[in-house]
């Protein structure tokens, strides 16, 4: 069995790239009957977010991506929250010193900058940290300028070091020489780098899955791993998410990167993780794009994940989204459009709100994309009569003979039964047959009338839902 984990940083919002990583993450270990963690990477303060945290677990956990083993769950290896361990990492950071693999470095940042200043511009060949620091005591360094009270370590990266690496998706690869990297920041937190092989190692993870962003630390990681004596995991770095320009999509520039953007709109978890699980995955053929996650774990191969930026294409999202709202039944779709707006906090519909919605929803539910449209496509049923807003180009597109039509629909609907198919035809016969007028025509002021607009859920169903009363005191409000 294998363990696996996603280690997100609490640095804001949510990415959607947390949760694409840790779908991934979760099939695998699913499907070894293994275990999947979550640990809070949070050792870099300066971009700590407090809410983030609990935003990460909500959204996960929505998208019905549940962990083994995390800092709200507890487990063996508690605690899964880097800022609590920081006694965990300091005598890993003392035996690479004492082994000479690490070094303490006193370079001012104003050094470090400045050194980084003259090798772009001499345009050297190797840049990176020029170990001004390497083999010199406290003292020594102090009588050079550019000192700094607090030191940082750094690993001394061996120049003859060989970077390749064996991926999982990706075979064979070969990273860029790091430099002597950071390993425990002035502030003595350890840097990402050294907190992530130490608890990978301690927390017994066997695969590493992750952004291809971090192809280029693995040769550290692994460096690490060989002078701590420890067996690496291994290792498979997922194609990043791209937009249609092929830049990846950050949560600056594309409002889709935030995770919480996805559920504000409407979408639902499964769709979501479906559309996660086609990016990174081919589906087995065209027709099998909608798959359920226990599809995609009995299939699942590391070997068939995609190795080239996926392209984030929120057609196709919309296009799930709205087969698996036709695939719900419609009491289910009633309760998820009103969790959807309770969640967003834009509406909370009172008992017979609820009880309409839940009658109404079969009239929407073939043709809705996102829940969060459902409102406004439904709203001429939740409003009085004498609130419906008339939208002013439905209103100037109404037909010459519209008060025609309206009086004699009023008529005609007076005494008819009141459902469907009872309404229809009693309109056919009053305005098609009594009038002439073409049924393309008689219809549109009647939509009108009754939900405002000339695009609205099926016209007939709409009017037995709203009843006889209501239904003739819009006709007589148009015709007013
Ligand atoms: P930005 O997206 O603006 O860079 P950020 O700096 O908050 O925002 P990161 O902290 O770099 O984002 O990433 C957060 C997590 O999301 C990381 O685990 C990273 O691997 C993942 N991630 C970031 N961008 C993408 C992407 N385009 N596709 C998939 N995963 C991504
Ligand atoms: N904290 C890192 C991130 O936010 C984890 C990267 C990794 O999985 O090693 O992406």
């Amino acid at each position: 069995p294998a363990r696996l984990r996603v280690a997100p940083s609490p640095t804001g919002d949510p990415h959607v790239g947390t949760a694409y990583m840790s779908l991934f993450n979760r099939a695998y270990a699913t499907k070894t009957g293994g275990q999947f963690l979550l640990r809070i990477e949070d050792t870099d303060r300066a971009r700590y977010v407090a809410e983030s945290e609990q935003q990460i677990f909500d959204t996960l956990h929505w998208l019905g991506l549940d962990w083994d083993e995390g800092p709200d769950k507890g487990g063996p290896y508690a605690p899964y929250r880097q800022s609590e361990r920081l006694d965990t990492y300091r005598p890993f950071v003392e035996q690479l010193i004492e082994s000479g693999h690490a070094y303490y470095c006193w370079c001012s940042s104003d050094r470090l900058a400045e050194m980084r200043r003259e090798q772009e511009a001499s345009k050297q060949a190797v840049t990176g940290y020029d170990r001004l620091c390497y083999g010199k005591t406290r003292d020594e360094r102090a009588a050079l300028p550019g000192f700094s009270e607090t030191p940082v370590v750094r690993m001394l990266v061996p120049a003859d070091l060989d970077t390749t690496f064996t991926d999982l998706i990706r075979g064979d690869i070969t990273p860029p020489h790091p430099d002597d990297q950071v390993i425990l920041k002035a502030d003595g937190f350890p840097t990402y780098h050294l907190a992530v092989v130490v608890d990978d190692h301690l927390m017994g993870i066997t695969h590493v899955v992750r952004g291809e962003e971090w192809i280029s630390s693995t040769p550290k990681h692994q460096l690490l791993y060989r002078w701590l004596g420890w067996d690496a995991p291994r290792f498979a770095h997922m194609p990043l998410l791209r937009n249609t320009d092929k830049s990846k999509i950050s949560k600056r520039k594309n409002p889709a990167a935030r995770l919480l953007w996805f559920r504000e709109q409407g979408y639902l978890p499964e769709a979501l993780r479906n559309f996660l699980q086609l990016l990174g995955y081919p589906p087995a053929s065209d027709d099998a794009e909608v798959a359920t996650f226990d599809e995609f774990v009995a299939a699942f191969d590391w070997a068939k994940v995609n190795t080239v930026g996926p392209i984030f294409d929120l057609a196709k999202l919309d296009w799930l989204n709205g087969h698996y709202i036709r695939s719900l039944a419609p009491e289910d779709l009633a309760d998820r459009i009103v969790e959807h707006f309770a969640f967003t906090g834009e509406w909370t519909p009172t008992a017979s709100e609820i009880e309409t919605l839940r009658r109404a929803v079969p009239l929407i539910q073939e043709r809705l994309v996102l829940l969060g449209e459902a409102r406004e496509k439904l709203r001429f049923l939740f409003v009085p009569d004498a609130d419906l807003a008339v939208e002013p180009d439905a209103v100037a597109a109404l037909p010459d003979n519209a008060a025609e039509i309206l009086d004699a629909a009023a008529a005609a609907l007076a005494g008819v039964a009141w459902d469907a198919a009872s309404i229809q035809d009693a309109l056919k016969v009053a305005l098609v047959e009594g009038l002439g007028v073409k049924a393309k025509f008689a219809f549109a002021p009647i939509r009108v009338a009754i939900t405002g607009s000339r695009v609205s859920p099926p016209l007939f169903e709409s009017m037995d839902l709203l009843g006889r009363e209501s239904a003739l005191a819009r006709l007589a409000a148009l015709r007013a």
